[in-house]
C-alpha cells in the first residue's frame, strides 16, 4: 500500500483501485473495483490480472493483458501511464473505463508493484447510475440538488489520492454568498432559499462534466476542478462570480440579485482534504474583507 492510504478511504472513493505486486499478483482490491468490474474481491485478490480476468481491450478489441498491459510497462519503466480501455464486467458485458496507472515504490525507490485506477466511463449511464446512487446514498443536497458536505468530502478524498498517485492536480473554490443574512431579513427565508437554488444552478451551469460542485454549508458551497490549472481555476471562478451576480429572481416585478465572495486556490503536494479546503476559505475570506463580490486566488 501507498504512505497515504488506509483501506477505508480507498473504498469511499468512486474510483476503482487495484495493487499488484512485480507478478502482476493482485494484493488489494477496491469498493468501486467490484461495483465497476462485478468482480467480489475474494475472487481477485492472489490472482494474477495475466490471468487475464478482466481481459483490457483496446477501442480496435486488441487484448492489452497479452500485449502491452500497461501494469507491466510501467513497473518496467517507473512511467505514469494512462489510456482509455474496456474491461470485462463478470456479467460479461465490456464497460469502458479510463484506466491510469503508476509504479508502487518502497523507501528505497525500489519499483515493487504498481497502482491501477479506472473510472466508469459510460457517458450518460454513468451519469444516471452516479445520480441514482447519490440520491440513494443521501449524497445529494436536498433543496439545491446539487452534491451535499459528504459528496464534497468524497470528491476531495479522490482528488487527493489521484494527486499522490498520479501527481494530477486540481483547483478548489470556496464560495460564500454576500450578506445573505440581510438579504433573508429583507426577503424572507424562502426567497432565500429561491436564492441558494439559482446560485447552485448558475454554478453547475459554469462547470465542465467532470467538475463537481458541493453545498458545504448553509450558504456556502465548494467547486473541485480535477485537471485544473492556475489560470483555469482563475477564469471558471470569474465566470461563476459574474454568473451568479447577473442572474436574479423577480418577485412582484422586482429583481432580486446577490454575489459570491470566492477563495480559490490549487493542490500542493502536501495537502490534504483538510488543509486545501482550509486554505480556499481563507482565501473567501479575505475577498469579504477586500469588499465581497470578488476573487482572492493563491496558486497554493
Ligand atoms: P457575509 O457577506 O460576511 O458572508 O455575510 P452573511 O450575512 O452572508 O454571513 P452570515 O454567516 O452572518 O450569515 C449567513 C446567513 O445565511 C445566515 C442565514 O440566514 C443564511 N442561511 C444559511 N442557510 C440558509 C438556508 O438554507 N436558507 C436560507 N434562506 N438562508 C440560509
Ligand atoms: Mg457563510
Ligand atoms: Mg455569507
Amino acid at each position: 500500500m501507498t504512505r497515504i492510504t488506509g483501506d477505508k478511504l480507498l473504498d469511499s472513493l468512486f474510483d476503482g483501485v487495484y495493487f499488484v505486486d512485480t507478478e502482476r499478483r493482485i494484493t488489494y482490491w477496491n469498493a468501486a473495483a467490484e461495483r465497476i468490474s462485478g468482480y467480489p474481491k475474494e475472487k481477485m485478490l492472489g490472482r494474477r490480472c495475466a490471468d487475464n480476468l478482466l481481459r483490457h481491450i483496446d477501442p480496435l478489441g486488441c487484448e492489452l493483458c497479452l500485449e502491452g498491459c500497461p501494469l507491466s510497462a510501467t513497473m518496467q519503466d517507473g512511467n505514469l501511464r494512462e489510456a482509455s480501455v474496456f474491461l470485462h464486467h463478470a456479467m460479461g458485458h465490456r464497460v469502458p473505463v479510463s484506466v491510469r496507472t503508476s509504479p508502487v515504490r518502497d523507501d528505497n525507490g525500489q519499483i515493487i508493484g504498481a497502482v491501477e485506477i479506472f473510472s466508469d466511463n459510460s457517458g450518460s449511464l454513468q451519469i444516471l447510475h452516479e445520480y441514482e446512487k447519490l440520491k440513494q446514498d443521501a449524497y445529494l443536497d436536498a433543496l439545491t440538488n446539487v452534491g451535499n458536505r459528504r459528496y464534497g468530502e468524497m470528491t476531495l478524498s479522490t482528488r487527493i489520492f489521484e494527486m499522490h498517485n498520479h501527481t494530477i492536480p486540481f483547483g478548489v473554490l470556496f464560495l460564500d454568498i454576500d450578506h445573505f443574512k440581510n438579504f433573508n431579513d429583507r426577503y424572507g427565508h424562502k426567497t432565500g432559499d429561491d436564492v441558494l437554488v439559482m446560485v447552485a444552478k448558475s454554478i453547475s451551469y459554469s462547470l465542465r462534466k467532470m467538475d463537481v460542485v458541493a453545498r458545504w454549508g448553509g450558504e456556502e458551497f465548494i467547486v473541485i476542478l480535477p485537471g485544473a490549472t492556475g489560470v483555469i481555476v482563475q477564469s471558471v471562478s470569474d465566470r461563476i462570480r459574474i454568473l451568479i451576480e447577473q442572474s436574479f429572481i423577480l418577485v412582484e416585478e422586482n429583481r432580486l440579485n446577490v454575489t459570491v465572495s470566492i477563495g480559490a486556490t490549487m493542490s500542493l503536494e502536501i495537502d490534504s482534504a483538510e488543509s486545501i479546503v482550509s486554505r480556499a476559505d481563507r482565501l473567501m475570506y479575505l475577498a469579504k474583507s477586500r469588499g465581497r463580490n470578488q476573487i482572492a486566488y493563491d496558486g497554493g
